[in-house]
């Protein structure tokens, strides 16, 4: 037995530590809620993506409760063999139809939904265009695929290719990579995209990108992990906002966020993309099926959102009374309309330790909030990245901006 390779990675981690790059996890001794437990003290929790407040929300919790008491606890099996219930199908079915897309197929996570769809749709005679801010799993179902790739500027739909200033490399917008592609003479091109990208809160262009695919006859396909459930204003997601709906070809989404938080995703789009995916993509043929319990609450949770928009419709008051009172009292917020609220400390000298302070200073407010500081975002892009629920009451909001006008006047920051 070789011990070399434990000696090697305690000096890289020892490294990790240096840089400021190791990952510490903070414990939670509580059910996820605005309220949690750390530390035997309770906080408010202002950075889970725990968007309606599903996470423990009663209905989902039975929901839970009688999956397990009618369907068992585990089917032991991937789906093809004996590891399809009834109730998988109906999520299935509910989950297409919330999205209004004719079909979807269910995956143990969103990031194997994305690692699954890519590679037996697109090959060496296809084209994937991608945006450079994609969510990790993105690029690796990318990855995975033999499609050729063409990288395209955050949010950039110009037919230019020109230096960026802030890596000083070379970029290309949107039309440029379709019409390179067009060139090579590509049989299926596909534009994939974040819904939402999950460090500034901004929503991809849809409409846009849906006319240039229209355009230059390419497929579109959104990730909708941050979206799904809440943005649009009945919670479909991205392609609702965006007024797109019916005009996106392939939907990933994950039931780790907003609809309940337990684990699972799916690919949502045409019935012989599914069909296809069940019988190609590599992580629902060998991979275990999802959980009766959290089919049944995620079922829950679709029969919510489609009975009533409270939740959502909380859920944006409370992101635009936050947005607000922090903006008025002078905080630097990137402006938008998601519950990801990122509160920038660009202004500042010394903006990584400021951003790592204030979040520090904080928790002993008892308001739960992580900094982001360099690596971990640019240079001079610190923050602290706010995320809003609807779990959330108006006394706790109100804690959280009292708060943050108490630091900041103490750190002399406004
Ligand atoms: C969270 C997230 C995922 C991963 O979802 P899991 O179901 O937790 O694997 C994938 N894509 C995006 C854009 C995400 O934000």
């Amino acid at each position: 037995m070789s011990k070399s390779i434990n000696e090697f990675l305690k000096n890289e981690l020892a490294k990790l530590e240096e840089q400021k790059l190791y990952k510490h996890e903070r414990i939670i001794e509580s059910p996820q809620g605005a309220e949690i437990l750390v530390k035997g003290k309770k906080v408010l929790n202002f950075c889970a993506n725990n968007y309606l407040g599903l996470s423990s929300h009663p209905a989902l919790i039975q929901g839970a409760h009688e999956g397990i008491d009618s369907r068992g606890f585990g089917l032991s099996s991937v789906r093809f063999i004996c590891g399809t219930q009834d109730r998988h199908k109906v999520l299935e079915r509910k989950l297409a139809d919330f999205l209004g897309m004719e079909d979807s197929i269910l995956f143990s996570s969103c990031f194997d939904a994305n690692g699954a769809m890519f590679e037996p749709l697109f090959g060496e005679e296809d084209a994937i265009i991608t945006d450079a801010l994609n969510h990790a799993s993105i690029i690796d179902g990318i990855r995975l695929a033999k499609a050729q790739r063409w990288i395209y500027k955050h949010s950039d739909m110009r037919d230019v290719e020109e230096e960026d200033p802030s890596t000083g490399k070379m970029a290309k917008g949107l039309e440029r990579c379709l019409k390179e592609a067009n060139e090579k003479g590509i049989r299926f091109k596909v534009i994939a995209t974040d819904g939402v990208f999950s460090m500034d809160g901004d929503i991809a262009k849809l409409d846009e990108i849906c006319d240039l695919a229209e355009k230059y006859d390419a497929l579109v396909m959104v990730d909708d992990s941050h979206a799904t459930g809440f943005v649009g204003k009945t919670g479909r997601g991205t392609h609702e906002h965006n007024n797109v709906m019916g005009r996106i070809d392939i939907i990933t989404t994950t039931f780790g966020k907003a609809l309940g938080g337990a684990s699972g995703g799916a690919v949502v789009a045409s019935k012989e993309i599914t069909e296809w995916l069940r019988n190609k993509g590599r992580p629902y043929l060998f991979s275990n099926t999802v959980a009766p319990s959290v089919v049944e609450a995620t079922i829950r949770a679709l029969d919510l959102l489609t009975a009533s928009t409270e939740l959502r419709d909380k859920l944006e008051k409370n992101t635009q009374i936050f947005r607000k009172a922090l903006t008025d009292a002078g905080f630097d917020i990137l402006p938008g309309v998601h519950p990801i609220t990122p509160i920038m400390f660009r202004k500042y000298e010394n903006s990584s330790k400021v951003a790592v302070e204030f979040a520090d200073r904080l928790l002993d407010e008892g308001i739960y909030v992580i900094a982001f500081s360099f690596p971990v975002v640019p240079k001079g892009k610190d923050r602290i990245r706010v995320q809003l629920s609807a779990a959330h009451e108006i006394e706790h909001i109100d804690k959280a901006i009292n708060a943050f006008i108490k630091v900041g006047k103490a750190m002399q920051l406004i």
